[in-house]
């Protein structure tokens, strides 16, 4: 094996450097410990992205299904486009006079008078 501190060929079995007489073992290990730390904090790292990542999945989730109180006055309506009703129907926008939904469903916006 070659010595890490001087570059001198050693024996396989040689426990010290003949070289310049470092422990070739406890060379050996110390760098095995660090490759486990590394391989722990990369493990580390790679637990926290997969954790926020699903944080951030579930908040769009929680997003994009937060209209399940349904606008009580979408209640008559349906979508002029889809059909689809009640509960895919959110007011984006109001008026005095009329107020603006948007389908869920289908992504189509119009604006209807306020009975
Ligand atoms: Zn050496
Ligand atoms: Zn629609």
């Amino acid at each position: 094996m070659f010595c890490k501190y001087c570059g001198y060929e050693n024996t396989d079995d040689a426990s010290i450097c003949e070289n310049c007489g470092v422990e070739l073992n406890s060379i050996h290990s110390e760098d095995a410990s660090m490759y486990t730390d590394k391989r722990n904090k990369i493990l580390l790292v790679a637990v926290a992205v997969i954790i926020l990542g699903v944080v951030i999945a579930a908040l769009i989730t929680l997003n994009y299904s937060q209209p399940d109180k349904a606008d009580p006055r979408a209640s008559n309506l349906v979508c002029p486009y889809c059909g689809a009703g009640l509960n895919t129907l959110v007011a984006v926008r109001e008026n005095t006079t009329h107020i603006k939904w948007y389908c869920q469903y289908c992504d189509y916006t119009w604006w209807e008078p306020i009975s």
